[in-house]
Parts: structure tokens; C-alpha cells; sequence
């Protein structure tokens, strides 16, 4: 009903020759001028490390941004095996957050350093707290036989010593001069795979198989057991007990929020997290984290999807959040016309504004695109 009577009433004003100022406020924005829903929106690129690039790479690099209307920059600082920063607990690969920092700062750029979260790769807890791993439904431990790919090696959630780890991670950040913290790999492995990634595993996952099901490990068993009654190794079908979904996704719910939040919320750091569309299949119950802005990884190829569903897929994000924070669409980089349609449909889906994955893989027609594009947002 609604539908028709907005239908008509919009008819009904193009029948007249002019249109009343007042009745364009209830026109869809995008037949209003410009100026009449011009907002300022926020614009992110993830940077994978360079450690070769000088500072005058980096300043022409950040001057490109700038005037593509980038207002913040992500890079990875930590990927579960080295630090690209001065740690004094994770091996230290390079001092190169030490390095941007500065030369960020003066171009205006919002820094916000991007770590990993589950997976760790570090030989000394490898060797010394195999405990900390999580361990499939088949009983195997991530650290032994880690799923899909090598570097799928995920602490358990669960437990304490692996909250307290990561946590430090998070509080020697907070020294930095940085803006904000960006959490990532802030879940299990994935249970299913986005389906644009099956044939480069070459794997066909119709359900819930046992070798990709985390976690099982003495203390989730344990810790499940005491809250149900439950053996979750029992279950005839784990897939479809609601109170064993619920209890993963509470795990990392409560490390996000009990934990890595108030760690840097107590220094003065913006959190956020880099998330997944399909968060059923990796336990990341992100909408009711409360984090001061979410960025869904919103990689339609992965998921063999075109850019109209990025406009609604960020519709419904949106629309599950439970807290008001903005959303900012991550777009993978693809040929540049296909990546211009991933720009208006995020906008047009009501995001806050976009993520580039990754900064790296940008040309200059892409710059040149999002110079022109994110300006009108
Ligand atoms: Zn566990």
C-alpha cells in the first residue's frame, strides 16, 4: 500500500509543470541536485606492508590518496607471525607503523593499525602453548592440521590465555600514536567457504563437514558441558544446535567486547573490524559488537555476486546492526568500471563510506575514479 501511494504521489507532482520546494523532500535523494545530500563520507584503504618503499614513496602514495578523497589509511601492522612495529612480546620484523605514522599525520590521514587476531604463527607459542590452538570435530588441532591453507592456525576463543595474548596485542598498539585500532581475523576458520572460493580449494562444501568445524578443544567441551548438559562431540547434527552456534559466536562476542574493546577504548582508540557477509560460517556474530564502526568485507566475487548486491548487502548490515555505528563497505579491487559500481552501490546501499582492499593493487585510473566519485558522497 505504501508502494503505491508514493507511487502516485510522485506522478502526481511530474504531472504539475513546477514542483513545490517543499514536496522535493519527499523525492528519492538522487533526483535532488547535489547539494541537497551532499554529506561527508570517510574513506579507508587496507595497506599490506612494504617495507621497501622510502619516505618519499610513501609521501607521494598518501598524496595520491589524499586527493582520491582516502581520509583514513589501514595498514597491517601484525599478521599473526611478525610485527611490522616495535614490539617487545611478538617478533619484530620491521619498524615501519614507527615510519608512516608521521608522514600520514602530515597529510591529514586517519591511522589505523590493522591487526590479526586468531591466527598465530609464532613459533614460541606454537612450541609452548599448543594448548591454546583450537581443535576440529575430528579431534585435530589447528596447530597440527590447520585448515584449508598453512597459516590457518587459530587460537581457541575460549580461553583465558588466549583473550589475555591477543588483548596485549591491543594495549602495545595503544602507545602508538594512532587513531584507532582495526581488528581482523576476529573469528573462527571458516566452516564453509564463500562459494567463488570452492574451485580454488577445489572443494565442494554443501554442509558443515567435521574437519572444518571448530571448536572442540577440552575447554569449549567443558565450558559447554557446565552451560547445557551437553557434550558438543556428541551432537548428532552440531549444524543445527542453535545453543552451540550461539555459544561461538558468544565466544568472540565476548573476547570483542569484554576485552580487545575496552583495552583501547581506555587510551582513546577508535575500534573497529573488518568482517564477514557470511557470518554464520565463520562465527562472527559482529552485529552486536560494540564497535565504533564495522567493515564488512563486502568481496562480491567471492560469493559470485555482482555490484547490486553490494548495494543490498550493505542494506541489510545495516539494517542487523544492533548499535548505531557507521558501516564502511570494503571493496576488492577489480578493472576499474566494474570498481566504480562498487562505489555508488555501497553509497546508494547507505554505507558511510568505502574500504579499498588493498591500496597496493590501486592504479592510477582507480585513483583518478575515486577522486571523482567519492567526492560527491
Ligand atoms: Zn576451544
Amino acid at each position: 500500500m505504501y508502494a503505491e501511494m508514493n507511487r502516485r504521489t510522485f506522478l502526481s507532482l511530474f504531472g504539475q509543470k513546477t514542483i513545490p520546494a517543499a514536496a522535493l523532500l519527499f523525492l528519492n535523494n538522487s533526483l535532488l541536485p547535489a547539494k541537497y545530500y551532499k554529506r561527508a563520507s570517510r574513506n579507508w584503504v587496507w595497506i599490506t606492508p612494504d617495507l621497501q618503499a622510502s619516505d618519499e614513496d610513501w609521501k607521494n602514495c598518501f598524496e595520491k590518496l589524499k586527493n582520491a578523497n582516502i581520509t583514513g589509511i589501514i595498514p597491517e601492522i601484525y599478521d599473526g607471525r611478525n610485527a611490522y612495529f616495535r614490539s617487545r612480546r611478538l617478533p619484530v620484523k620491521a619498524e615501519y607503523l614507527e615510519k608512516i605514522i608521521p608522514i600520514a599525520r602530515s597529510y591529514d590521514l586517519e591511522v589505523h593499525a590493522w591487526m590479526w587476531c586468531m591466527p598465530c604463527l609464532i613459533p614460541d607459542i606454537q612450541e609452548n602453548h599448543r594448548d591454546w590452538y583450537s581443535v576440529n570435530r575430528l579431534r585435530q588441532s589447528s596447530v597440527d592440521k590447520p585448515a584449508y591453507v598453512d597459516y590457518y592456525k587459530f587460537l581457541c576463543p575460549a580461553k583465558e590465555e588466549v583473550r589475555e595474548f591477543i588483548q596485549d596485542t591491543v594495549k602495545e598498539l595503544t602507545l602508538f600514536d594512532v587513531d584507532g585500532i582495526h581488528l581482523d581475523y576476529i573469528r573462527y576458520p571458516d566452516v564453509i567457504l564463500p562459494k567463488g572460493l570452492w574451485s580454488k580449494y577445489d572443494i565442494v562444501q554443501d554442509k558443515e563437514y567435521p574437519e572444518y568445524d571448530y571448536c572442540y578443544c577440552d575447554t569449549c567441551q567443558k565450558k559447554f558441558k557446565d552451560l547445557t548438559g551437553t557434550d558438543p562431540l556428541e551432537l548428532e547434527d552440531p549444524a543445527r544446535c542453535k545453543e552451540w552456534l550461539q555459544f561461538r559466536y558468544d565466544q568472540v562476542t565476548n573476547l570483542v567486547n569484554d576485552t580487545l574493546i575496552p583495552a583501547g577504548r581506555e587510551r582513546g582508540k577508535m575500534m573497529s573490524a573488518a568482517v564477514f557477509p557470511n557470518w554464520r560460517d565463520v562465527r562472527q556474530e559482529w552485529r552486536n559488537w560494540k564497535l565504533d564502526a564495522v567493515f564488512p568485507m563486502n568481496y562480491n566475487s567471492f560469493y559470485l555476486s555482482n555490484a547490486e548486491w553490494i548495494k543490498q548487502y550493505c542494506k541489510e548490515e545495516i539494517k542487523s546492526l544492533r548499535y548505531d555505528i557507521p558501516l564502511y563497505s570494503g571493496l576488492f579491487i577489480d578493472e576499474v568500471e566494474n570498481f566504480r559500481q562498487y562505489v555508488i552501490k555501497s553509497f546508494e546501499g547507505g554505507a558511510a563510506g568505502i574500504s579499498v582492499f588493498s591500496m597496493n593493487n590501486l592504479s592510477d585510473e582507480h585513483y583518478n575514479m575515486l577522486a571523482m566519485e567519492l567526492k560527491k558522497y
